[in-house]
Parts: structure tokens; C-alpha cells; sequence
């Protein structure tokens, strides 16, 4: 269940309204919680506009997102009324959306973007999109593995924003300045692989990965202490 009042001029949406026990949202093979059997998604789609559960409002500024929850109210008499915490929901995903839009942020659509980068690599590694026999795709892995993997937590949505854009020409250009060419271009391709792949299968609108250059200094060895670790926290990017 969703309710995608919050369109913006381009079309994108912009805030979502849903209920986290949505059975709908159950994804095992890519949610851990849902694989471990820990998660709230506990009420069928046909039961959640009368299920005691609080109506979410979900939405991503600047790469992180954020939820915001409103339960029904009750009546002098403790009856619960259905609907009135979709209402606030509703009010708030309102505010919010004329709000941030007026700040210039970017919103992704977040239930199709919250798939995580990690697994998504690796399904593009594996996958028929790219003309590779296993050995090619082993050394993919590889460099996956050795470079690429300190975005697995990421989501798609905050892959595709300017702020892991430069996250990206950071590790190409500074943290594997000392690497090779080949790697650099592998590691690069990984990335704007996986990310394309999500464009074309509808997970996220478009991403902001392309075009990024490879710099000069490829051959010599970084300087100590210029070896950068990836920043973990997207929100100070
Ligand atoms: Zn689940
Ligand atoms: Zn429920």
C-alpha cells in the first residue's frame, strides 16, 4: 500500500505514505530482516487501512532517509479511528513536499530505491548484461570486493545522489590513486553498471555516477596519510 500524493513538477515522488507491516513490503532476499524473519511486515495489503499500526511517512533528503510516524486517534469511548492518522500523514507528506521542494533537495522515491547496492553489484557482476566468462567475472568480484564493497551498505537512492558522486571520484581518483588503470576502469564500471541496471529496471529515477573522469597519477604511489577512508555517514557528504 502507497499512497503517492507527493509528485513534483518532474513527475518524481517525492514523499511516500505507507504502513511498515505492509506484507507487500516483504523481501527476503534482500532485506536481512526479512530473511531472519525479524521484521515488522506482519499485516496482508487488504488488512492495513484497519490494522492498529501507525501510517509512515518515508522520504529521502539528501541521499538519507527518513521516516516520520502517525498512529490513528482514539475516542472518549478508546474506539480507534480508522483514518485519522492516514489524515496527519497525508497533512504532514503536504507540508513536507512544498516545503523541502522550495529548498532545492532532491527526493528519490525511497520503497524502490531501498534496495542495497551491495547485493545489487554483485547481481550485476553475475548477471547476463555483461559479456563475460567466469574467470573475467571472478576478477570482477575481485575488484568488487577489494574496492568497491565499502558501499555495499548504501542504498540505491543514496548511491545516486551528487553526494556519492563525489564519494565515487574520491575512491577513483584518491583512495585508488596508486592502483592501476585497469582497476580504476573496473571499479568505475562496476559502480555505473550496477547503477545503470537500477535506472533500467525502475528501482531508482536516474543516478548521478556517469561521467566520472579518471585522473592523472595513476602510476605513482599514494603518499602516506592521503589514503582516504570512505565516509560511512552519507548526510556529511
Ligand atoms: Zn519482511
Ligand atoms: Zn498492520
Amino acid at each position: 500500500m502507497s499512497r503517492q500524493a507527493g509528485t513534483g513538477n518532474n513527475g518524481k515522488l517525492q514523499a511516500t505514505i505507507l504502513k511498515k507491516c505492509d506484507r507487500s513490503l516483504h523481501r527476503p532476499p534482500t532485506n536481512q530482516q526479512c530473511a531472519a524473519g525479524t521484521c515488522q511486515h506482519t499485516c496482508e495489503p487488504s488488512q492495513i487501512e484497519r490494522c492498529r499500526h501507525a501510517w509512515t511517512v518515508r522520504y529521502t533528503v539528501n541521499g538519507v532517509q527518513r521516516d516520520k510516524s502517525f498512529r490513528d486517534e482514539m475516542d472518549a469511548a478508546k474506539r480507534v479511528l480508522f483514518g485519522t492518522g492516514l489524515k496527519k500523514a497525508q497533512d504532514f507528506q503536504l507540508q513536507l513536499t512544498r516545503g523541502k521542494r522550495a529548498q532545492g533537495r532532491t527526493y528519490v522515491d525511497p520503497r524502490a530505491g531501498n534496495e542495497l547496492f551491495g547485493p545489487a553489484a554483485v547481481a550485476f557482476i553475475a548477471s547476463s548484461a555483461l559479456d563475460a566468462g567466469p574467470d573475467t567475472r571472478a576478477g570482477y568480484m575481485s575488484c568488487y570486493r577489494t574496492n568497491v564493497r565499502r558501499f555495499e551498505r548504501r542504498t540505491l537512492a543514496q548511491m545516486a545522489t551528487q553526494a556519492a558522486a563525489d564519494e565515487v571520484d574520491e575512491l577513483l581518483n584518491v583512495t585508488m590513486a596508486g592502483k592501476s588503470t585497469g582497476q580504476r576502469r573496473l571499479a568505475r564500471m562496476i559502480i555505473t553498471g550496477t547503477m545503470d541496471a537500477a535506472v533500467k529496471a525502475e528501482k531508482i529515477g536516474r543516478h548521478k555516477l556517469a561521467g566520472i573522469n579518471l585522473t592523472e597519477g595513476t602510476t605513482a604511489a599514494p603518499a602516506p596519510g592521503r589514503k582516504q577512508s570512505a565516509r560511512v555517514n552519507p548526510s556529511d557528504a
